[in-house]
């Protein structure tokens, strides 16, 4: 593999220390709604106790569970694992690295099905499995864990050497909680995390985090609240289905972004700086269109010669998808 002068050297991730086929038992300790307001969405931040288990202090910010529902599925076979975000920082919601949390959204969507006599003759719900199981779990209960998974959507290993640009759709927020908690608020006192912390970062970090409405936002006074205590941090919040109170705003986060790219463009076209997108499959997309088309995708995206030729502007998704990739600058955590 090339490593480019200014690729991050990212934290060395545990992978896989508990596969999802001997899943381990963890338990419930926290399970709270986390939408700014009344939505039609239903949010919980769940922490999840993992003590006892192979998996407590194995969790790095950024990295997922799996969640394995008991039971079968409508064949007759075991559910198949469900992969969460953690939401907690690497040393844990408790500053042990024991308790780690996810933001679930209840998959909750109306799909007719005339096979399924309870889904026919205009009645057409469907619950998602494993996000409505576990919404539904309350502190105490048991839920069968595996992971960690995913190596790449992980800090660097010096965070200050770096500054920051994170893309969040819906439950896309949930590594930034973790991983802006320990890069501005740092681990409690009591944590053995606090010997090798050194304050907090001075890099600059700007979040932009879209949701269809402004009650559908999640930690939204969390990260006003670190804005305001950290200058360095600027919080982008991004309606995308409301009238605009002001003129220029875009619907989703790449047009956010794009409306405003002179003012992007410094941290864009610094080398310090990375990329982290996470959320909705397809929103890297317009991300990509939109840097190369303002000439600062050089160093987080590599353009496939087979549309090297082509104006950006013209490309199409499906070009977009199949021949733009990240760089080491850019990690994408897409679902
Ligand atoms: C790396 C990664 C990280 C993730 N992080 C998060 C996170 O932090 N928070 C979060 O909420 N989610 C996250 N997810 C998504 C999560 O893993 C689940 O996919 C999500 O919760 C839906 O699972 P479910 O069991 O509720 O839905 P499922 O029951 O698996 O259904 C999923 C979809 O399949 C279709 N479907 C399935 N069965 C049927 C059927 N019988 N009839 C009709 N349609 C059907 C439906 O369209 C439905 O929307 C992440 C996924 C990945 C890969």
């Amino acid at each position: 593999m090339t490593v480019h002068p200014n690729d991050p050297v990212l934290r060395e991730a545990r992978m896989h220390v508990v596969l999802p086929g001997a899943a381990v038992s963890a338990r419930i300790s926290s399970s709270d709604p986390c939408l700014r307001g009344k939505s039609a969405s239903f949010v919980r931040h769940i922490g999840v106790d993992l003590a006892g288990t192979p998996l407590d202090g194995t969790f790095l910010a950024g990295q997922s569970f799996g969640v394995v529902v008991p039971g079968t599925d409508a064949k007759g076979r075991p559910h198949k694992v469900r992969l969460y975000s953690i939401a907690s920082p690497s040393y844990g919601e408790d500053g042990l690295g024991r308790i780690i949390s996810t933001t679930c959204k209840r998959t909750i969507e109306e799909v007719p099905d005339e096979n399924d006599p309870a889904r026919s003759d205009g009645h057409p719900l469907f619950l998602g499995v494993c996000s409505n199981w576990l919404c539904d779990r309350a502190v105490g209960d048991e839920v069968r864990v595996s992971g960690p998974n995913g190596k790449r959507f992980v800090l660097p290993v010096d965070p200050s050497a770096h500054d920051y640009l994170f893309l969040a759709t819906g439950t896309g927020i949930a590594p930034f909680r973790g991983m802006l908690h320990e890069l501005l608020v740092g681990p409690p006192e009591h944590s053995p995390a606090r010997d090798g912390w050194t304050g907090p970062t001075q890099s600059r970090i700007h979040l932009v985090m879209g949701s269809p409405y402004r009650t559908d936002l999640l930690y939204d006074d969390w990260f006003r609240n670190l804005a305001t205590a950290h200058p360095n941090f600027s919080y982008h919040p991004v309606i995308s289905r409301e009238p605009l109170l002001h003129p220029g705003h875009g619907p989703h986060t790449h047009h956010y972004v794009d409306a405003r790219m002179e003012y992007f463009r410094p941290l864009l076209e610094s080398n310090r700086t990375l990329i982290y997108a996470c959320g909705l499959a397809g929103m890297q997309v317009g991300i990509f269109q939109a840097l190369a088309v303002a000439g600062l995708d050089s160093g987080y995206v590599t353009v496939h010669n087979e549309i090297s030729a082509i104006a950006p502007s013209e490309w199409t998704t499906e070009q977009i998808k199949r021949r733009i990739r990240p760089t080491h600058r850019c990690m994408l955590e897409v679902y």
